[in-house]
């Protein structure tokens, strides 16, 4: 079935009584699309962001076709196009070099009806975050949320919950949501105990190659003359690599064995280690890795699911994002899945006719039900699609491979 590109939405216009004012925990990419799709909704929104100042580390994104649906339907194609790649391929590539098969984005996009794209983190962060300002989003950082209370008012059947900051202020709101990423103090909250994220075994080298110098080498040249997204897949790790802002640089992403110390998530990476783990692989990624100069590498870490619900008794606090189901990024899908969270929510929230307990109740139950199983479904693909990447040279990696043809279009020539 062909899709077609989806309606830009226009903001609802609703009168106080049904009105809620919305607390935001976080303006990472789930928190500020909830932002979004909330505002579009009618309601208010105000964000709480811990860090001093708002901003994405400098890395690279895939947008898959589901994603950038929900931001062009957020009215942030014109932006977010003009700062994006649009690969046409993506081919699977075994870690000697060998080419296994590949996907044609093309045809998916035409069959999809919107775009794969590839972006600099800052670029989709930045779109964002100005559209949910152009929407009306009020915005506080330096605030650290470490507690949630909670009122309920019986004349007027509403619950309110309360975000206490560190440095004591408290901010009320009809409705918070949790957009905390992996290591949510609000997931804690809701638990009421301690639950951190499992470890996967694998970490991520993350770097960004200065292509000018890629250009001086006919054999990387082609990655930014023809820029399509390249996987590598081979014993117990793999890379992937593609071009962002147009042809200015290079991202490289390297999913290897985790040989971190217990505590630490994100530490500076020593740029020989790095290399000597790719030393027998295709000599392309060898050439590629000469020219990193510095790197860092981060753990990776899940959350299959969040039981026994997302949302708090008090229909005044739910939870999105990396908070509630952070994956393995082998479907780059994690930031997907978490902008998919918040446009739900926004559509549920956009029923409302009253400030209820029972009608935020209903929505929020909505809201899980239609979320819940899809993203379980994607933390496990991830950890499946390790295994898959990452199996030795034998009969189960010929078996891989012979899917990997038979779903793409290559022929093996
Ligand atoms: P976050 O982005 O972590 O945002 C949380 C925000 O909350 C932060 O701004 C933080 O400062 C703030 N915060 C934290 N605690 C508090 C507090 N107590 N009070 C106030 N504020 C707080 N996904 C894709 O879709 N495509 C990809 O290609 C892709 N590649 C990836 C590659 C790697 C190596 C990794 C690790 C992940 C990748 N992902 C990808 C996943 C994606 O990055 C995450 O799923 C996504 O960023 C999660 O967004 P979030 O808003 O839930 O959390």
């Amino acid at each position: 079935m062909v899709r077609s590109k989806p309606q830009v939405l226009k903001k609802q216009q609703r009168d106080a009584s049904s009105k809620l004012d919305v607390l935001i925990v976080g303006a990472g990419l789930g928190g500020l699309g909830a932002a979004i799709s909330i505002l579009l909704a009618g309601h208010n929104v105000h964000i709480l962001e811990s860090a001093p100042e708002i901003g994405e580390i400098g890395a690279g994104i895939q947008c898959l076709p589901n994603a950038s649906r929900i931001l062009i339907s957020w009215g942030l194609e014109e932006y977010l196009s003009q700062h994006a790649t649009a690969p046409q391929l993506c081919n699977m590539i075994g870690w000697k070099g060998n080419k296994i098969s590949d996907m044609n984005f093309h045809e998916y996009t035409k069959e999809c009806g919107t775009p794969f794209w590839d972006f600099h983190r800052a670029n989709l962060h930045m779109g964002l975050l100005e559209r949910a300002v152009e929407l009306g989003a009020k915005l506080t950082v330096n605030a650290r949320v470490e507690d949630i209370e909670y009122e309920t008012d019986a004349h007027s059947d509403s619950t309110t919950a309360i975000a206490v900051c560190t440095d004591g202020t408290r901010y009320k709101a009809d409705l918070i949501v949790g957009a905390d990423g992996i290591n949510s103090k609000c997931r804690e909250i809701l638990l009421g105990h301690e639950d951190p994220p499992l470890l996967t075994g694998d970490l991520a080298y993350r770097l960004l190659l200065n292509t000018e110098d890629m250009m001086k080498d006919p054999e990387l040249r082609g990655f930014i003359e023809d820029p399509q997204v390249n996987y590598w897949i081979g014993p117990d790790a793999h890379a992937v690599n593609y071009v962002l802002r147009g042809g200015k640089l290079f991202n490289m992403v390297l999913l290897v064995p985790d040989d971190m110390p217990a505590g630490a998530n994100t530490l500076a990476g020593n740029v020989d280690e790095m290399r000597a783990l790719y030393k027998d692989w295709d000599p392309r990624i060898g050439k590629l890795l000469a020219l990193c100069q510095s790197v860092f590498k981060w753990r990776l870490m899940i959350r299959p699911g969040l039981d026994p619900t997302w949302s708090h008794e008090s229909a005044a606090f739910t939870i999105l994002g990396d908070a509630a189901h952070a994956t393995l990024p082998y479907l780059a899908s994690g930031a997907g899945m978490s902008l998919e969270d918040g446009h739900v929510l926004g559509l549920c929230l956009a029923r409302l006719t009253s400030k209820s307990t029972a009608q935020k109740k209903a929505a929020l139950d909505v809201y899980e039900r239609c979320r819940r199983e899809r993203t379980e479904r994607i933390v496990s693909r991830g950890n499946r699609q390790q295994y898959l990447y990452h199996v030795h040279d034998g009969e189960v990696q010929q078996e891989r491979d012979d899917q990997l043809r038979a779903f793409g279009k290559f022929n093996g020539k």
